[in-house]
């Protein structure tokens, strides 16, 4: 045996020199893949199958027996068949009574039964004790050894000792168990496989409809009105320059809504004097999905900064320098230095760099590699003070940006102030709440609520 499963034998909690035999009902892909992994963490296994014939698919030093035969020799068996066929396990009730069922079943809908596949097996086998696990987790990560992204494992289950059981089985074979609690939790642990990246449905619908804003708002702006007034086709603007323009407002818009749910709900906590009644769902769900809110607002200033680097090598930008430069040789005629546009154009762009430094900073804690290594305090410190610079930065650089045309009437196409303005309008609004948030007549209060005081509580003594 090598070194490395010795370690996990020492560390497991039925640690013996011989791990207790496995059952695994079915030889699917999936009891296959398991059965495989098991014998090499050093389990014996023996599979109850329909056909006791031997395989060359199955683990050779796996046994194959009769149902009925297989289970009578382990505590633990692993039902890796589908629902639909877990009838046939009632006429074994007897022989399994007292033994610990492990329900592996994935449905293909979402709530597909009135009651978790887990649930249903303790009904069909009410002397057994059935945990929930390993549903997570596909076949073919098992076997590729590709467990990376999935190497949590959600195990619950109403008998305690069981439980703890399967999850010693999960850490021998080099995974992570995560206890859910009772087998009412597997319903939920069923649907989690089917999800469809469910916190991030929020704001990737919100990024396509400010995007198509957007876009069109600029369009109609950069596009179509010079082409009306002018008679000049700047369409391929299309291609660089409003995409250009829709980033950088993106990236502020979706940062400062990162922010803005967590101001809603001071306003809300102070508004009810107290911190325990539940916000409403939508402010839940929103509270929920800031991190993916935030990661696409990141893209969007990554973009944003690809997009600038490329502006001198445009050919749009080229002609117009160059045609300066010919202008003022023709008319003889040097432009002095403009102090304040100098002041305004590096100030800009010193915002811009360090915003994103922050943003990218911002995004690298909130992986779970790094978030895992700070502790709360750390993290909140991040997440939350250097967050709110983050946000100051760039709505700094965006209303810097406006310089000395800002508000000006000049800039207003059809009564259309320039895009940039609008995006301003967000995180403008959440940082003067924030601010007013700081004062002490309603940061003390606050901070009381969210230490448990309440204005008028509920159950007084
Ligand atoms: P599978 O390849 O179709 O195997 C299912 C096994 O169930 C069959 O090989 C058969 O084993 C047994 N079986 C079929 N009909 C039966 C019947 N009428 N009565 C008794 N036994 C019957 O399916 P699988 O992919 O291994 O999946 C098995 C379970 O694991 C499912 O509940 C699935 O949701 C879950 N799961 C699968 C994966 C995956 O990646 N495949 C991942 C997570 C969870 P015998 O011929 O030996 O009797």
């Amino acid at each position: 045996m090598n070194k490395n499963s010795s370690n996990i034998m020492a560390l497991s909690p039925t640690a013996s020199n011989k791990r207790e035999t496995v059952c695994i009902f079915g030889t699917g892909d999936f009891g296959r893949a398991l059965g495989h992994k098991m014998i090499q963490s050093g389990y014996p296994v023996v599979y109850g199958s329909r056909s006791t014939q031997a395989s060359s698919l199955i683990p050779k030093d796996a046994e194959v027996l009769s149902h009925a035969e297989a289970a009578q020799k382990a505590t633990i068996i692993i039902i890796a068949i589908q629902r639909q066929h877990y009838n046939f396990l009632t006429s074994l009730a007897e022989i399994l009574h007292g033994k610990i069922l492990v329900d592996i079943s994935n449905n293909v809908k979402l709530n597909q039964y009135p009651e978790s596949n887990a649930e249903y097996l303790a009904q069909l086998v009410p002397g057994a004790k059935v945990v929930k696990a390993f549903n997570t987790v596909s076949a073919w990560a098992l076997q590729s050894g590709t467990l990376d992204a999935s190497r949590q494992v959600f195990v619950c289950g109403d008998d305690m000792e069981a439980k703890q059981m399967v999850m010693g089985i999960v850490r021998a074979l080099g995974l992570t168990p995560l206890d859910q609690g009772s087998l009412l939790a597997a319903q939920e642990i069923e649907n989690y496989p089917l999800q469809l990246f469910p916190m991030w449905k929020f704001p990737i619908l919100l990024s396509f409809g400010l995007v198509t804003f957007f876009f069109f708002y600029c369009l109609i702006r950069d596009i179509i009105y010079p082409y009306v007034y002018e008679n000049k086709d700047f369409s391929f603007f299309i291609a660089i320059s409003i995409p250009n323009r829709i980033c950088p407002i993106l990236a502020l818009i979706l940062l400062s809504l990162v922010y803005l749910p967590g101001v809603l709900a001071a306003i809300i906590q102070l508004y009810r004097g107290t911190k325990y009644r539940r916000f409403p769902d939508w402010l839940d769900k929103w509270m929920l999905c800031r991190k993916q809110l935030g990661l696409v607002a990141l893209a969007f200033a990554s973009l944003h900064v690809l997009y600038t680097l490329i502006i001198p090598i445009r050919s749009f930008v080229r002609w117009r320098i160059s045609s300066q430069i010919v202008s003022q040789a023709l008319s003889n005629k040097t432009e002095p230095l403009n102090n304040t546009n100098a002041w305004l154009s590096d100030s800009y762009l010193a915002l811009g760099i360090l915003g994103f430094f922050l943003f990218v900073l911002l995004g690298i804690t909130s992986l779970p590699s790094v978030s895992n290594n700070v502790n709360w305090r750390e993290f909140r410190f991040v997440q939350s003070k250097l967050g709110y610079l983050t946000l100051v930065l760039c709505t700094a650089h965006t209303l810097v940006y406006g310089g000395k045309w800002f508000l000006s009437p000049s800039s207003y196409r059809w009564y259309l102030p320039s895009a940039y303005m609008l995006s301003l309008i967000v995180p403008c609004t959440v940082l003067v709440v924030k601010f007013v948030l700081i004062f002490p007549c309603l940061d003390k209060p606050l901070t009381q609520i969210r230490q448990g005081w309440e204005r008028n509580p509920q159950y007084s003594e």
